[in-house]
Order: structure tokens, then C-alpha cells, then sequence
């Protein structure tokens, strides 16, 4: 464990680690297993179909280190299957579930002294699967980048398990029947960031 950092302090924000997993996969090739790399900004075309028309996924789960100094997870082939449904959604290969169980555990090793110690946090484990070549019509992209960046993380909610105020806005909408609401597409959460700032600006939550 990293012994100088101050686990009393960790909040749900970004503590940058060391490595890294990063594995991409060229029109119907099959995905093989990647590489571990040092954690640190990746390189995309501008013409990139992520970022020009949304293909993107990501997943989010936690790695926990126990009393006896173990650190577990908690079903991450559940996590995999849920990222397969959303790639069919979105057109995108899905990631086979055990590349996917096999990254999470390779990254998670890697950063083995960022995981929390028992009680005070977890290993949040963040996995993203984008279309990276690049597309000027509207269509698949040519290419897609599965990787996952790791970070030690404090409650969700400061203070504990509480009740807390919620909002339902008559004027804005997440989802809609037949829509992309079901899946962890990257762009089904910008669009609740207005609702949610101004719902916290007026009182009302
Ligand atoms: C992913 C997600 C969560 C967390 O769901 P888990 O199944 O616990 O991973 C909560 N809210 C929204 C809107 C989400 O997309």
C-alpha cells in the first residue's frame, strides 16, 4: 500500500495511478489481449467517430481489499456482459468477457498499492470502449480502443448512507423508449448536467 497518502481524505474525484490497459482492434478483427501502459493522455484523430458522433461506452466498478488484506471484485463479468449490450447498441465490437474480466484484473494488479485499505474507499475501475478511427459520414468506425484507467476513490456520498433530496424535472428527459437510455453510452450523461446545476443552484435538491 502507498504509505504516504493520505487514504482519510479520499473523495469520488480522480487520483491519477501509474498504468493503464489499452487493447484496439481494427474493423472485424477479433480483440486480443492488450498491453499495460503508463497511465497518461491517449492520442485520437479529430476525425475519431467518439468524438464526432458519440460511439462510446464505459463501465465503472470497484475493487475492494478486505480485512485480510485481499483485494476482490464484485461479478466484473456482469460489467462485461452490460458493455457487450451497449456495443451492439452503439455498432461497436463487442469486447469478449474474458479479455475484458482478464484487463480489469491486469490493471487492478498493476496499481495494487492504490487500492484503498480496508474500510477506507475503493479501487474505482473505469473501463471505455470507443470508436477511435476516423469517420467523416455517419456510420461505424473503422477502428475501436477498449482500455481502463484505475483510481482510488471515497464514498460516493460524503457523510455515509443517507437520505437525500431528489428532483424529478418535468422539462428535461434521459431517456426515451427505443433510445440509447438502457446502456452506458457516454452521451447519455452530458444532457443531465444542466438539470442537475440548476436543480442544486434553485435549493431544490
Ligand atoms: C452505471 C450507472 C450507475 C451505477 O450502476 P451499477 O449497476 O451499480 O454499476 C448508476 N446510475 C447511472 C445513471 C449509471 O449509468
Amino acid at each position: 500500500m502507498n504509505e504516504s497518502f493520505d487514504w482519510d481524505s479520499l473523495t469520488f474525484s480522480l487520483t491519477p495511478t501509474e498504468t493503464m490497459y489499452i487493447t484496439e482492434t481494427e474493423g472485424d478483427e477479433p480483440w486480443m489481449p492488450g498491453r499495460l501502459q503508463p497511465y497518461g493522455n491517449v492520442s485520437l484523430s479529430p476525425a475519431a467517430g467518439v468524438l464526432n458522433y458519440g460511439q462510446g461506452l464505459f463501465e465503472g466498478m470497484k475493487a475492494f481489499r478486505t480485512s485480510k488484506g485481499r483485494v476482490v471484485f464484485f461479478r466484473p463479468e456482469e460489467n462485461a456482459r452490460r458493455m457487450q449490450r451497449g456495443a451492439d447498441r452503439l455498432k461497436m465490437p463487442p469486447v469478449p468477457e474474458s479479455v475484458f474480466v482478464d484487463a480489469v484484473e491486469q490493471v487492478v494488479a498493476a496499481n495494487i498499492n492504490w487500492v484503498p485499505p480496508s474500510g477506507k474507499g475503493a479501487m474505482y475501475v473505469r473501463p471505455l470502449l470507443m470508436g477511435s478511427g476516423p469517420i467523416l459520414g455517419v456510420a461505424p468506425a473503422p477502428s475501436y480502443t477498449f482500455l481502463i484507467y484505475v483510481t482510488p476513490v471515497g464514498p460516493y456520498f460524503k457523510g455515509g448512507v443517507n437520505a437525500i433530496d431528489l428532483l424529478i424535472s418535468e422539462r428535461h428527459h434521459r431517456a426515451a423508449p427505443g433510445g440509447s437510455g438502457g446502456v452506458k453510452a457516454i452521451g447519455n450523461y452530458a444532457p443531465g448536467m444542466k438539470p442537475s446545476k440548476e436543480a442544486k443552484a434553485d435549493g431544490l435538491c
